[in-house]
């Protein structure tokens, strides 16, 4: 397969030939550099075993890459206009299926079901629209699929986000969730000198390992009513800003003894708690929802 040439002046070319502007309420921001499409192809280890779904194929500079490592690419694009490029620049590739939609529209179980059963693995790999990147995470996470490995280029401020580890103040409902899911990892920065236009801020490259022995649906559900709450009102201590949890927990004095019980002082923010101290927390108010159920 030829390389695909991915130049400054071959995008702007590209889209000059259809009449097209890159559009900003889309999130496009198109990578022109090499280097940057091998690392995040490389973060995600991909081989010949592999579906991988592509959110923003753009111009299909990522796509054609993954095509040539993957078994199968998954690449789902809104813009109508930049879809009818792809369509044909991967015309004679069998191992690239191209949807046209709204990703955050599509059903996951449909879109997969004709390699449902040759697929090995399934991994995410996408240089993401910045403009909705944390539901279309959120939505990856929650779709039940058993992803291997998930890599993102996203903002920089959005990947030490992601990252953070409690103290600080990028340490958020984003960061909890994900490390409960899996590993997160920074892999790299990148200049916001290799995308066309280029954007406000740099970027970063992050992976996310599922950790599947550890996951649980029902877990995972608590966890997030315990991390809203916990970080829905920062300045509050645990105690104060569980109200929410209260009556789970059969009163403020039985959640203030259940917190004390398990090491965390109540008056502790949510901020300081670590993703296990979290996550006792939402195992407790598991185990009291299962015991109320019977
Ligand atoms: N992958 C290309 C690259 O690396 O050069 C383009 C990445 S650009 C940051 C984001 C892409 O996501 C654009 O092609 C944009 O049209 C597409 N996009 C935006 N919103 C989308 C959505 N809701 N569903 C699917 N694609 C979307």
């Amino acid at each position: 397969m030829p390389d695909y040439p991915v130049t400054l002046t071959a995008i702007k070319s590209v889209l000059a030939k259809h009449k097209l502007a890159p559009l900003k309420s889309l999130g496009q921001n198109f990578l022109f550099d090499h280097n940057t499409l091998e690392k995040i192809v490389n973060a995600g280890s991909v081989s010949d075993d592999d579906l991988v779904l592509e959110i923003g194929p753009g111009l299909g500079a990522l796509t054609w890459r993954l095509a040539e490592k993957a078994r199968q690419v998954v690449a789902v694009e809104y813009d109508r206009g930049l879809f009818g490029i792809l369509q044909d620049l991967f015309a004679d590739k069998p191992n690239v299926a191209l949807i046209n939609a709204d990703f955050l529209q599509v059903d996951l179980d449909h879109l997969f079901q004709p390699w449902n059963e040759s697929a090995q693995r399934f991994k995410v790999v996408a240089n993401l629209p910045y403009y909705i990147t944390t539901p279309l995470i959120f939505k990856l996470v929650e779709s039940g699929v058993r992803w291997e490995t998930m890599v993102f280029l996203v903002q920089k401020e959005v990947a030490d986000r992601i990252c953070a580890k409690p103290g600080g103040k990028e340490y958020g409902t984003l960061s909890v969730m994900l490390n409960y899911y899996g590993y997160a990892e920074q892999i790299g920065t990148v200049s916001k000198n290799v995308f066309y236009p280029a954007p406000q801020v740099n970027s970063a490259i992050v992976r996310i390992t599922p950790d599947w022995e550890r996951f649980d649906p029902e877990v995972y559900a608590c966890l997030q009513r315990v991390v809203q709450a916990a970080f829905g009102q920062r300045r509050k201590t645990l105690l104060n800003a569980f109200g929410v949890l209260i009556e789970d927990f059969g009163g403020k004095e039985a959640l203030a003894g259940f917190l004390e019980s398990s090491g965390i002082d109540p008056k502790r923010r949510g901020e300081t708690l670590s993703v296990n101290e979290f996550l006792t927390v939402a195992e407790g108010l598991r185990s009291r929802k299962q015991r109320d159920m019977r």
